[in-house]
């Protein structure tokens, strides 16, 4: 079943993550929206990167991936093992800071309220920036085609396609508040 230290380091990771996201999320079942743009192109592209995600599943509890490994050395993977604890830990402080106003698609909750304490004091997009490195760690982690690369390939166009909108509704809905805070923080890197 497993045949590489990594596999069970990226499995180990895998379920922190998860149980941090489910942690936080599990308790917002209800939510009240002022604001909706959920849509088509979102959705599917969510389902996307929940399959890009769950794809190491298959690679770590079968063979039938292992055709498309490659070479490459150890520390790579250490690196990787690095990374995404760190995208773990980024993960955790925005759940922590952005609290119930987390939303898993783009809409504004009735008792919204504009976060720019915590981890959102220097990003605007922290959580998003640790999709981004869980997706880095991944392929650094996984030395393997298709289980290495399964969640870059998708959720790098979806964020780029939903920050945009993201930032067009909260300027909407906050105005000169948000414009404010834009100029004085990092998009998906951190600005000090
Ligand atoms: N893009 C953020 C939040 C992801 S959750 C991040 O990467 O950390 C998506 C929801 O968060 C959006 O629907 C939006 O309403 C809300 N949101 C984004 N930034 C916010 C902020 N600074 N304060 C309050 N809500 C925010």
């Amino acid at each position: 079943m497993f045949n590489s230290i990594f596999k069970i380091v990226y499995f180990i990771e895998f379920l922190v993550a998860v149980i941090v996201r489910k942690a936080f999320t599990a308790k917002h079942r209800k939510m009240d929206f002022a604001v909706d743009k959920k849509s088509t192109s979102d959705i599917v592209l969510l389902a996307l990167d929940g399959i890009g995600m769950t794809i190491p599943l298959f690679y770590i509890f079968s063979t039938w991936l292992d055709f498309a490994d490659y070479n490459m050395a150890n520390w790579v993977g250490w690196i990787g093992t690095g990374l995404f604890a760190v995208a773990i830990w980024v993960l955790y402080r925005s759940h922590a800071d952005l609290g119930k106003n987390w939303t898993p698609t783009l809409a504004i909750q009735k008792k919204h309220t504009l976060v720019t304490n915590g981890i959102y004091k220097f990003i605007r997009h922290p959580m998003y920036a640790s999709h981004l490195l869980w997706a880095i760690a991944q392929i650094l982690i996984l030395h393997n085609w298709i289980a290495g690369f399964s969640f870059i390939v998708v959720m790098a166009p979806h964020y780029l396609l939903r920050v945009g909108n993201e930032e067009k509704m909260l300027v909407a809905e906050f105005g000169s508040e948000y414009e404010d805070y834009k100029q004085k923080t990092g998009r998906v890197f951190p600005r000090f």
